[in-house]
């Protein structure tokens, strides 16, 4: 019945398939730079210590048990998400405008807020995504049955932001459409407005009447500073925008296998706006309930733990600083030995870019050869994990990269 006309074979995912290859290569020396997972200076995944202590600390409580979450998620952990994201002195939640539901971490928020926005806006609007974006972001929006358009973003020649390229493009996009937004260490490019370019953006959206979905899986952990990660959000919520935003705790705490995430929806302020975050919450928590009936607890309760006590909270600053603050080592790094190798071409995109990541403008073919020759495995379009360089192979990595390019 499902033959290959109605249930053809799909691609392999290709950044788990680069996983994969990566795993069966035997060199000694081969390096990961695939998947944007942080790795200490040993390469080894890192559980924050202050992930250890709150883990810890729940293990011993005689009273812990695995009943069901509300279909919400678990109360204290999203109530301190949602101040965490929209800051704790946010209109929004000072208005009672904001509704939060804990998700299957970011992935899960993005769908549950795609899927929104699929069933219930008047027409279905056209989502624009920035060119390019986190390869998911196409899957899950048209997998909801939502048009899909990109506006410019990365700028080849300079290798930093097409602002111009994406304010015409937002420009032209009918009103009442969604343009999705990373709020800081966008995803793969490394490349993020700045606070003032942020500003035009929202002004321009207001005017032409458009629906802000902020995707931040990052916060945090591109700066090292929460409250700067999320400046993008905290101003469009300022200017009085109705929007949506979803919220990703694998990075920034390293859970990234237990699946905590939130998705909030945020009111624009009028008289009624109360109801109708009542109204919002209550159909989101029928989506929640048909999808996965309520969310998975252990990972909300280790951020709870940790966001809801000052004294953890500022050891997982800490945490977020020493993560941040390697990955920027790592950037600086990697363009001292490109530059001390005579490398050609300009390599300042590398430490001017923030994040996770790096777009390191490597062509298809000479990312092949990265992984051909060098056993340096990377994605085809020369994005980079900077957490996954370190002390022992940057040196590797830059000669591997001269090599190419010559
Ligand atoms: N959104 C963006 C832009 C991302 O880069 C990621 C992860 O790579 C996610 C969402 C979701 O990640 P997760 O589902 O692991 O929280």
């Amino acid at each position: 019945r499902f033959d290959e006309n109605v249930c053809p074979q799909a691609a392999e995912d290709p950044l788990f398939g680069l996983m994969a290859a990566y795993k069966r290569d035997s060199f000694d020396k081969k390096v990961d730079l695939g998947i944007g997972a942080y790795r200490d200076n040993n390469a080894k995944p890192w559980v924050l210590p202050v992930v250890k202590k709150a883990d810890d600390l729940l293990r011993e409580d005689p009273n812990l048990n695995h009943e069901y979450l509300p279909i919400a998620g678990l109360v204290d952990f999203t109530n301190a998400a949602q101040k965490l994201i929209l800051g704790p002195e946010s209109p929004a939640i000072k208005d009672g405008r904001a509704t939060s539901f804990q998700t299957i971490s970011g992935t899960g928020a993005v769908h549950l807020g795609a899927l929104f926005l699929s069933k219930f806006s008047e027409q279905k609007p056209t989502v624009y995504l920035s060119n390019p974006t986190w390869a998911n972001h196409h899957q899950i929006f048209s997998n909801v049955g939502l048009q899909i358009k990109t506006y410019p973003y990365f700028d080849k020649k300079t290798k930093g932001l097409d602002f111009n390229g994406m304010m015409a493009a937002i420009k032209e996009a009918p009103s009442n459409s969604v343009i999705v937004l990373h709020p800081c260490a966008h995803n793969p490019t490394g490349v993020d407005p700045t606070e003032d370019q942020w500003k035009q953006i929202a002004a321009l959206m207001k005017e032409r009447d458009l629906f802000p979905f902020l995707d931040c899986a990052y916060q945090g952990f591109a700066t090292g500073s929460l409250s700067q990660d999320n400046f993008a959000i905290r101003h469009f919520v300022e200017q009085g925008f109705e929007l949506c935003t979803s919220q990703s705790f694998a990075k920034n705490f390293g859970l990234y296998g237990e699946r905590a995430g939130v998705f909030h929806w945020v009111v624009a302020p009028a008289p009624g706006a109360q109801d109708a975050v009542k109204r919002l919450a209550s159909q989101l928590a029928i989506l929640q309930r048909s999808e996965i009936s309520n969310p998975p607890a252990y990972g909300a309760r280790i951020a709870s733990k940790v966001l809801n006590d000052p004294k953890l909270f500022a050891e997982w600053e800490e945490d977020l600083r020493t993560m941040s603050g390697r990955i920027i080592e790592m950037r600086k790094a990697v363009k001292a030995e490109l530059e001390k190798l005579n490398t050609p071409g300009n390599w300042d995109h590398i430490t001017s870019q923030i994040g996770m990541f790096s777009f390191t403008g490597l062509t298809e073919p000479q990312v092949k050869a990265m992984q051909e020759k060098h056993h340096v495995y990377m994605t085809k379009n020369g994005r980079i994990s900077m957490a996954g360089l370190n002390t022992g192979n940057v040196q590797y990595f830059a000669k591997a990269v001269d090599d190419v390019v010559r």
